[in-house]
């Protein structure tokens, strides 16, 4: 049974940084084999989550975040997930993966702080590497599976379109879809509108055919009130949209791509919005 992500209290910055005492990530036993790390706004702005699975054999990391917002400060991540795995029975064993759903900078940046732990493999960043690990010859069709062992066999499945080596990783044992930036409550910007459209059609009929309970992105930039949006680099957000997305929204982005079709425009609703950035709308243009 997996704890209720809906009604956790994230850390969501403060109104004055220097007075807050939040920790620079929080963690949450979503169950003992899954936890949920937010990386505090007062460090970065972009306060992504990370999330961290594991099974009988293999344990991934998904995203390491990204630099501080000001200053060299180091986010001690590779401390927090020595941390969880100290603690966990297995822990000792497991063999660990440090992938990415994509390759922005803000979720890969403490990648080095893994380079040197002894049985870790680093996933790449490159279309290629990450073609190549997960076993996705035919990108951005297929689908690929990443056995953690201990009947949890991970689904991944390639969603480019916000970047260009973008996956959705499914977990069959709590049901959970990680859909990255792709979807998430809060702005979505495209970058390929026509490989951003094609992705969100695969996340509906993977979610249509198989039991995803809910979508988990990595990012809140909504507020509990609809179509609200917390200004860019907002560093204090009390009031902000819970975490995990009913799959029904997956099918609304599916509708909302499929209904803007060949005119792609930016466009506010409930619970995400989707931005086009000036390169997917040159791409349709055809000037490169
Ligand atoms: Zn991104
Ligand atoms: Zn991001």
């Amino acid at each position: 049974m997996i704890a209720d992500l809906a009604s956790v209290r994230w850390i969501h910055g403060a109104p004055d940084c220097a007075q807050s005492d939040d920790p620079l990530i929080q963690v949450i036993e979503a169950d003992p084999d899954t936890y949920v790390l937010r990386i505090s706004k007062c460090f970065s702005f972009e306060a992504n989550f990370i999330y961290f699975l594991l099974g009988a054999e293999r344990a991934i990391l998904f995203d390491t975040g990204g630099p501080a917002d000001s200053g060299n400060r180091a986010l001690p991540l590779r401390d927090t997930v020595d941390a969880v795995l100290n603690a966990h029975p297995r822990g000792d064993s497991l063999e660990l993966i440090v992938a990415h759903t994509h390759g922005h900078r803000d979720h890969i940046h403490w990648d080095f702080q893994f380079r040197d732990r002894p049985d870790t493999s680093l996933v790449g960043l490159t279309l290629e590497d990450v073609k190549a690990f997960w076993r996705l010859p035919d990108w951005p069709e297929g689908v690929a599976t990443l056995d953690l062992l201990g009947g949890r066999p991970l689904t991944v499945f390639p969603i480019p379109g916000h970047e260009p080596t973008h996956i959705a990783v499914f977990d069959p044992r709590t049901g959970i879809l990680l859909t990255g930036d792709v979807l998430y409550p809060g702005l979505l910007t495209v970058r390929d509108w026509p490989a951003f459209r094609a992705s969100a059609r695969r996340l509906s009929r993977f979610a249509a055919t198989h039991p995803v309970h809910m979508a988990l992105g990595h990012h809140i930039e909504m507020s509990r009130t609809p179509g609200r949006l917390y200004p860019l680099g907002a560093t204090w957000q009390p009031d902000e949209h819970p975490l995990p997305l009913e799959p029904s929204v997956i099918d609304h982005l599916h509708r909302a791509c499929e209904a803007m079709a060949d005119a792609p425009h930016s466009a506010t609703f409930d619970t995400f919005a989707i931005e086009i950035m000036p390169e997917a709308e040159a791409s349709l243009r055809g000037a490169w």
